[in-house]
């Protein structure tokens, strides 16, 4: 039996998770959930699952849930709870699905304690890439991909590196693939969040629709595959069937299919080396009418052009680029700024922050404070 522990429970992964551990109650105990303020949906998933924590980030919520939450459910608060059920003794797997940087500490203190991380959150690779990978080196940890490309990847992988050539992420298009550039200024949070394919939180919804997802996603391959970034390639598939593509040297190219759903990544993060049952339904190749590929337009797609120039600048690049995004996706969904701001607003925030070194979680906490700030600064302007 290994005890869970599921970092933003009451989000997409995290509820996806537990669909898929409801499925093998003999294998897994839900032994810690934890949320941001969402207290009501979390007295429900505690009613249902009965963890033995529960962390609140927000403390006032932490206090309401306390109020209702069955006995023996022990309520926890703050970001110093969230890296001690992270890293709590008793824990076997944390699925670290919170979403954006504040995913980073727990997701290092996950890492630093030799936990098998199951990481959704790919924010904290983009933010800490070296520093994670060094510490599950260091401590055993083992970091299995959720994100479905990178599942796909690290499935194809599964026989070693040896004669690699590339990989290639496939990426949907989002919702505006097609949508003429004119009138994307106009794209309500409500037209970006609609994706076509996936059911997903509101952040990422509108990283599919710039393609930042998909900048993001390079980043984060370059850190768990250990490839630069001229071995990484972005391919659009719309129909979202395949998942990733592995190119080796002898012609042969593997990939790994599947209806689009998180349930077949998230169920092999907890099952590997060995696959269990996740309630997707089988794939039904005749149902296709046709797979597409096309090569992104990086003139749409700005977004997608800006991650890959930051991970060559390498540094502290990819971590003020993730700043930048998670403070312009915010003014986005809060309609203070258009859609084809939030590509202005990270370029003008990479230009303008100074590049450093990050040797330490500390310092990567700072630069991510610090790009924030001018990030905002440079929103400032324009609401004036
Ligand atoms: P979501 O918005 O649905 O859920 C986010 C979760 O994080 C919630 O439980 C929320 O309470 C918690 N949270 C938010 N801010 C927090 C904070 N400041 N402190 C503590 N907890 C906080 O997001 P999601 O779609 O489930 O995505 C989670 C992560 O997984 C993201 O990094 C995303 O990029 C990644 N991911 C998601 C999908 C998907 O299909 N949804 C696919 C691949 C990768
Ligand atoms: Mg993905």
């Amino acid at each position: 039996m290994k005890n869970v522990a599921i970092l933003g429970a009451t989000g997409s992964i995290g509820l996806n998770t537990l669909a898929v551990m409801s499925l093998h109650p003999e294998k897994y105990n839900v032994f810690a959930l934890t949320a941001n303020n969402s207290w009501r949906e979390m007295e429900k998933l505690c009613i249902k699952h009965m963890p033995k924590f529960v962390v609140m980030a927000n403390e006032e919520a932490a206090e309401s849930l306390r109020k209702v939450v069955p006995e023996g459910v022990i309520v926890l608060q703050g970001e110093g709870a969230l890296n001690d059920i992270a890293s709590h003794k008793n824990t076997d797997f944390v699925m670290a699905a919170i979403v954006g940087s504040a995913g980073l500490s727990s997701t290092f203190a996950a890492v630093t304690s030799g936990k098998r991380v199951m990481l959704a959150n790919k924010e904290s690779l983009v933010l800490g890439g070296n520093l994670l990978v060094a510490a599950a080196k260091e401590s055993g940890a083992e970091l299995i991909p959720v994100d479905s490309e990178h599942s796909a990847i690290f499935q194809c992988l599964q026989g070693g590196k040896q004669g690699l050539n590339k990989i290639q992420l496939t990426a949907s298009g989002g919702p505006f693939l097609k949508t003429p550039i004119a009138e994307l200024n106009k794209a309500t949070p409500k037209q970006a969040c609609a994706h076509p394919k996936w059911k997903m939180g509101q952040k990422i919804s509108v990283d599919s629709a710039t393609m930042m997802n998909k900048g993001l996603e390079v980043i984060e391959a370059h850190f768990l595959f250990q490839l630069s970034s001229s071995k990484i390639e972005v391919v659009i598939h719309p129909q979202s069937i395949i998942h990733s593509f592995v190119y080796f040297n002898d012609g042969s190219v593997l990939s790994q299919l599947g209806l689009p759903d998180m349930r077949s990544a998230i169920s092999y993060a907890l099952s590997y080396p060995s696959r269990q049952t996740s309630g997707v339904e089988e794939l039904d190749l005749t149902k296709q009418t046709s797979l597409e590929f096309l090569s992104p337009d990086m003139d749409r797609f700005k977004c997608l052009g800006l991650a890959y120039d930051a991970l060559e600048q390498g540094q502290s690049s990819p971590g003020t680029l993730n700043a930048a995004n998670e403070v312009a996706v915010d003014a986005f969904l809060n309609k203070k700024i258009g859609f084809l701001d939030i590509s202005k607003i990270i370029e003008k925030t990479l230009a303008i922050a100074p590049i450093s070194r990050l040797d330490t979680l500390a310092s990567v906490v700072e630069n991510d404070y610090l790009s924030r700030q001018i990030a905002r600064s440079v929103i400032e302007p324009s609401l004036s």
